[in-house]
């Protein structure tokens, strides 16, 4: 298929998968292996094709043979010569991925081109046809990932007949893939799918506001309501004037992270081993000399890359991953319990006995990074950031800074014309989030001042796995 693509007088043709592996099976394999001359192709491959195709391919294949051959050694190549002199063979492979590497190069160049000059004329269909499928809309990243790699790769000699078979797999004893393409440029593995946990019963239970009623939630609940922020990680109000927010740079700097990635950054600028790394040769490549050049260039900084990349390196490296484990729990304890050491005085500890009720604005449903424990409950988030939650008018304007033309607007910060209240409009929200959900509990509907054309429902269906169907 490469080689078809890479002719000028074939590039539009369309060729048969099946006459293509014939013409190797048959035809090249034969031709390059055995001592004779380079004969033309035999008429009964490629019957399928016009005259003027079969000639074009005739002109195509046969130099390239010819270039294979001259790169072997010993004739004829048989399992035994192979075993004589098992390298024998490496020129030519070295040969046929050198090519590979100009076209993907060139390919690469052109593709860059066309995206300049406006063109969509080119377009490339790499060497796999089902990594061109597209992505049907309500398909997850996941589940469309795996029907390309199930179209791009031949499973049937693993006996995975259907792309159902393939998608079981995870539920197959013995049959341990995951999904994806790992590699440390020195090696790699392909890994297919991934293993689900049957999920809980109550990670199945949808729940809306109107499932609840003001006495259960008093008895048996721990509400707040939460605000998916924009600069914050979380601005959540639990009643009773307890507000609880968790800026962006708070959860940052929560596990060290931050600190520990600047201080190992200035370590490398300082060792001189960023001016290194940056410029490695690459070592993916089969031109010999640039892969010398590589090996050259490390050894020549191995001592100062062995001597950066020693113990402190990985205990640095072992601490981030812990601190990212941790700020998760961290932020979901602060949510539930205000229980972070610089917060304790601020908040009491939730009542255990209060199963903790989370009522989020809908913004926040497709979130995948919200982490919850609980229940949970999505609410229509339509003029929430608008209206004042102490007189509930919708007359309020962002505060001003400046005066005349270099006046600019305060985002976060609205002002109530009616009761002149100063309004963190995160706070503001998630405080009109509670009192939806709370109007909802006794009784009554959702207020009027946050109902209009896009609020006709006060639920949205909630999404429990977090995975994002949009
Ligand atoms: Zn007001």
């Amino acid at each position: 298929m490469i080689l078809v693509n890479q002719s000028v007088s074939l590039q539009d043709v369309d060729v048969k998968i099946s006459v293509i592996k014939r013409l190797v099976y048959e035809h090249v394999i034969n031709q390059v292996l055995s001592s004779n001359p380079v004969v033309s192709v035999a008429e009964n491959i490629l019957t399928s094709l016009s005259q003027e195709v079969k000639d074009a391919v005739q002109v195509f294949i046969g130099p390239l043979i010819v270039e294979l051959k001259n790169r072997l050694s010993s004739f004829d190549i048989t399992k035994a010569t192979q075993n004589t002199n098992p390298f024998g063979i490496l020129p030519v492979l070295r040969h046929i991925l050198s090519k590979y590497e100009a076209l993907i190069t060139e390919n690469s160049i052109r593709e860059t081109h066309d995206e300049q000059s406006g063109s969509s004329q080119h377009t490339s269909t790499g060497i796999f046809s089902g990594a061109a499928l597209k992505k049907e809309a309500d398909e997850t990243l996941f589940h469309y990932t795996q029907r390309r790699f199930y179209k791009c790769f031949n499973f049937a000699k693993q006996k995975i007949k259907s792309l159902e078979d393939f998608q079981n797999l995870p539920t197959n004893k013995g049959k341990m893939f995951l999904n994806g393409m790992y590699t440390d440029v020195y090696t790699s593995r392909v890994l297919f799918c991934r293993q689900y946990k049957p999920s809980l019963p109550v990670e199945n239970v949808s729940l809306e506001l109107e499932d609840f009623n003001v006495d259960e939630v008093k008895k048996h609940f721990r509400p707040c309501a939460v605000d998916p922020g924009r600069k914050d990680v979380f601005v959540s109000y639990h009643d009773n004037n307890d507000l609880r927010r968790l800026s962006s740079r708070e959860y940052y700097a929560m596990g060290g992270t931050v600190r520990r990635q600047q201080k190992e950054q200035d370590r490398k600028r300082t060792s001189g081993i960023e001016q290194i790394e940056m410029h490695i040769p690459s070592p993916k490549t089969t031109s010999c000399l640039q892969y010398v050049s590589h090996l050259e260039y490390m050894f020549q900084h191995m001592d100062a890359l062995f001597g950066f990349y020693g113990f402190e390196a990985a205990r640095i490296k072992w601490l981030n991953y812990v601190a990212s484990q941790r700020s998760i729990e961290e932020a979901v304890n602060i949510l539930l319990n205000g229980s972070k050491k610089s917060h304790r005085e601020m908040f009491q500890e939730g009542d255990p006995h209060k199963m903790p009720l989370i009522v989020f604005g809908d913004g926040l449903k497709n979130k995948s990074q919200v982490k919850y424990r609980g229940l949970r409950t999505d609410i229509n988030e339509f003029k929430t950031s608008k209206t004042c939650n102490s007189c509930f008018s919708n007359d309020s304007e962002n505060l001003k800074c400046g005066e005349g033309d270099s006046a600019r607007r305060i985002h976060q910060v609205l002002k109530c014309k009616t009761c002149n209240i100063f309004w963190n409009r995160d706070v503001m929200a998630s405080k009109n989030i509670f009192s939806i959900a709370q109007s909802i509990w006794t009784g009554n509907d959702r207020p009027t001042v946050f109902q209009g054309q896009t609020a006709t429902l006060n639920v949205v269906a909630s999404a429990h796995s977090g995975e994002s169907t949009a």
